[in-house]
């Protein structure tokens, strides 16, 4: 990843991570800031700045920690090691919580929520999933931080229960042979070729995550794949066909047994449609008033006459060009 400055809370500089960072980015500008959630000059840019603003590194602590329940595939959301993100998804979830402000943030504090994570997994009734990477995409994040190298091995001697989450990145080679014991769930979030071209900047390519997904599970991870967020584009039944098909031809059979599958309609908002305009004008247009309804608080979402004919697809081809996976949720 490459950034171009780094804004950080001084005090970050006492922990160990907060001094390796330092290090390992020595030849760029730091400029001190006050809190991480707080820098006017930044607040105070223009949208056309989006693409610049992904290329700045926050480094802080994080000081609130409370975990969310949550009933998809996860018991807790985590509030975990960062948040934000340097890719660019033209529908990123992030930017409804961070607006323009989206970039990658690192909390170096992380012994502290590490610990606190393995101490809540001792203390649910039973043994639960957390989902560590709700709020930034942490196998990216890992190739800065090196923190799942840490956080996998260290939940599997001493946690409770799993840790779970998502990526649309394939750099899992520092990830194959740590000792998980299976108490780690690598989900893979896929989309078809031409979307993850257009719509998520920055991110690896279908075949590479599709290889990565094999190569954790084959290293003895659990899997789940997200087909996340499906876009009704013009031709989204051929382009979705295709997709399934090359799953169905690349997953090993390793993957594909008992694969829990995600899929997750997309949402957009207000908020998305004015930073695209201005920050990536020649973009593929996202927002159909024909498809869409507002779903509260600026957030759009797709019509119930759109959705069902997606969900029956999507239910119709995967029973019959991937029969072991399993459809965990359609939302
Ligand atoms: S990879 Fe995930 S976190 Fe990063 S921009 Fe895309 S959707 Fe957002």
């Amino acid at each position: 990843m490459t950034f171009t400055t780094v804004y950080y809370e001084p005090d970050s500089l006492n922990y160990p991570l907060g001094k390796q960072l330092r290090e390992q980015y020595k030849s760029l500008p730091w400029i001190p800031i006050e809190s991480h959630n707080r820098i006017p000059e930044l607040t105070a840019r223009d949208n056309r700045d989006f693409a610049r603003m992904k290329q700045y590194l926050i480094i802080g602590t994080r000081k609130t920690h409370r975990y969310v329940e949550n009933q998809k595939i996860s018991d807790y959301l985590v509030p975990f090691t960062s948040s934000g993100c340097s890719a660019m998804c033209l529908y990123c979830y992030l930017v409804c919580n961070y607006n323009k402000c989206s970039y990658l943030r690192l909390f170096v504090n992380r012994e502290q929520m590490l610990d606190r994570l393995i101490r809540t997994s001792h203390k649910t009734g039973s043994p639960c999933v957390f989902e560590i990477g709700s709020n930034s995409d942490l196998l990216l994040e890992n190739t800065v931080t090196q923190n799942l190298e840490q956080v996998i091995p260290a939940f599997a001697k001493e946690g409770r229960g799993q840790l779970t989450f998502p990526t649309k990145f394939d750099m899992v080679e520092p990830l194959l042979s740590l000792d998980h014991r299976g108490k780690t769930i690598f989900r893979m979030s896929v989309n078809p070729n031409e979307i993850i071209r257009r719509v998520e900047l920055g991110t690896s390519p279908l075949e590479k995550r599709i290889s990565a997904l094999n190569r954790m599970a084959e290293a003895g991870y659990p899997a789940g794949l997200l087909i996340a967020p499906v876009i009704l584009l013009d031709g989204w039944k051929t382009l979705y066909g295709e997709l399934i098909d090359q799953l169905a031809d690349t997953l090993s059979g390793k993957t594909r047994k008992s694969l829990p599958i995600e899929i997750i309609l997309m949402t957009y908002s207000y908020v998305h449609r004015a930073i695209n305009q201005d920050a990536f004008p020649n973009a593929v247009e996202l927002y159909s008033a024909e498809q869409m309804i507002g779903g509260g608080r600026g957030k759009y979402r797709y019509r119930q006459e759109h959705r069902e004919p997606a969900e029956q697809f999507f239910r119709e081809q995967l029973a019959r060009k991937l029969p072991e996976a399993h459809i965990a949720y359609i939302c």
